[in-house]
């Protein structure tokens, strides 16, 4: 029952307009969420959204909100989502920085880390090559996907593959 779920938490880093709230929103509407999500916390800067994979159900905690590295730290997050906009030169730089805050600073190597290129439905406007972000991701040991809010493309799997890459790092080898 939903009681006995695993809860997870995530964080949701970067600028300010590069879609985390609209990627957020849309993981609720995905079809791997359970039917009895809680969906009645919009304006939250704690989102639950309850996942169905694999035939096992987890709560993973969406936190959206500024955090110094003291909360970063306190929170005890299970993954970190890192989002930029590809249209935005100046949001890669902060993701960047996230990266190298969570893996140097904080010394936090083992918690899946993913770097997520928002906005690709306007790669019209692209300032940031899929090249170059896979790079920087591959040399902090995260994963890279790129996604638009906008039109719901790639933000299933990024759901998907947060928890999965959680459950990955929970499992006893
Ligand atoms: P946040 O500040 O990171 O939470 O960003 P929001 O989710 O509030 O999005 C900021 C703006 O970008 C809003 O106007 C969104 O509609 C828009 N937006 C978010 N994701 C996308 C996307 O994938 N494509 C496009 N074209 N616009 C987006
Ligand atoms: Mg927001």
């Amino acid at each position: 029952t939903n009681s006995d779920n695993v809860v997870y938490k995530v964080a949701m880093l970067g600028d300010n307009g590069v879609g985390k709230s609209a990627l957020t929103n849309q993981f609720m509407t995905s079809e791997f969420v359970a039917y009895d999500n809680d969906q009645d916390e919009t304006e939250s800067d704690r989102q639950h959204v309850n996942v169905l994979l694999n035939s096992e159900e987890s709560t993973l905690e969406i936190i959206d909100r500024l955090m110094d590295n003291k909360e970063l730290t306190d929170e005890c997050f299970d993954a970190f989502a890192v989002v930029y906009s590809i249209t935005d030169r100046q949001s890669y730089q902060t993701a960047v920085d996230h990266l190298y805050n969570i893996r140097h600073e904080l010394a936090i190597k083992e918690k899946p880390t993913i770097l997520i290129a928002n906005k690709i439905d306007l790669v019209r406007k692209r300032k940031v090559s899929k090249e170059e972000a896979r790079s920087v991701a591959k040399q902090y040991d995260c994963k890279y996907t790129e996604t638009s809010a906008a039109l719901n493309h790639h933000v299933d799997e990024l759901l998907v593959g947060i928890l999965s890459q959680i459950r990955l790092t929970h499992t006893p080898d």
